[in-house]
């Protein structure tokens, strides 16, 4: 446990960094690809790996945009961005995020809404703590800054390699009583938003996932499989990260033909219901103890 503690502590620690680092990279005209490869190659140079591709969200996107290959897509003035990386260890992740916005101070409230409602909630991660009432204390704090929470996104536990484990952390009482438990890891995620507080299935996002293993007959397929399952396990992953050691079209192929059989699934975008709306979002990821450790904190 103390090792798993240790390791845990160590992608945690990256991923506050990456996350600081990651901030000063949001200004106006700069590349989603550029920002992301950056944030990435800072987790490498640090010894973590990226638990997940960099997420660039902004304004009514909620969460899940993913710099596709050739993404040419630049910050403007006034975005509203939410960064949200991972960094792991042997499998142990640190998921973490902040809400920035780009140019201006317009939305202050917005931002720190979610920021409150993080640090409300991680003063319940202890022992014992019931699920809902974080939920309570998340949606109590956004609503008294006037805005809602995005009540179909949620926090997650964590285990190792698995990013979205089997418990979730709810942004509102939602009557859960599953309990918290010493040595649990966390991922507490409040959104505010303007809007009515849910998201949808938007495009497609570039980012995925494997899914359900199984052999397949064509060669490029199996050779991007393997490479997949070697490289990434059951963590996310982003196309471009195929591209970069694969031909892109042998990539699109492949990508096609692994989903179609089920063995990967690609993450959609999640925009707000409510288009022209604005959602922030800050994350920590916490060990359950008394008191709560704050692995993503710098
Ligand atoms: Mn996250
Ligand atoms: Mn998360």
């Amino acid at each position: 446990m103390e090792e798993k503690l240790e390791l845990w502590k160590k992608a945690g620690k990256i991923a506050g960094e990456a996350r600081e680092f990651g901030k000063e990279l949001l200004k106006e005209n700069s590349n989603f690809l550029e920002m992301s490869k950056k944030i990435e190659e800072f987790i490498q140079k640090k010894e973590g790996k990226p638990g997940f591709p960099v997420q660039i969200s902004v304004n009514d996107l909620a969460a899940h945009y993913t710099a596709f290959p050739e993404d040419t897509s630049t910050l403007k003035k006034g975005d509203l961005v939410k960064l949200d990386l991972g960094v792991h260890i042997e499998g142990f992740i640190g998921d973490t995020a902040l809400t920035h916005e780009v140019g201006t101070n317009k939305n202050q409230d917005l931002i720190k809404a979610s920021k409150e409602a993080l640090n409300e909630a991680i003063k319940l991660c202890k022992p014992y703590t019931k699920v809902c009432e974080i939920g309570e204390v998340v949606e109590s704090t956004i609503s008294s800054f006037g805005f809602k929470v995005i009540k179909n996104l949620s926090g997650h536990k964590v285990d190792q390699y698995i990013l979205h484990s089997n418990i979730s952390i709810p942004n509102f009482n939602n009557k859960d009583q599953t309990r918290l438990e010493e040595g649990f890891v966390i991922a507490i995620e409040p959104f505010a938003t303007t809007g009515i507080g849910l998201v949808k299935e938007g495009k497609p996002s570039s980012n995925y996932r494997l899914y359900n293993p199984k052999p397949v007959r064509d060669p490029i397929t199996r050779e991007i499989l393997s490479f997949i399952q070697k490289e990434f396990l059951t963590l996310p992953f982003a196309k471009r990260y195929l591209t970069q050691k694969f031909n892109a079209a042998k990539v699109s192929f492949a990508l096609v033909n692994l989903e179609k059989l089920g063995i990967i699934h690609q993450y959609p975008q999640l925009p707000e219901k409510e288009e022209g709306c604005l959602v922030s979002q800050y994350e920590h990821t916490i060990y359950i103890s008394d008191p709560p450790i704050v692995l993503t904190k710098l």
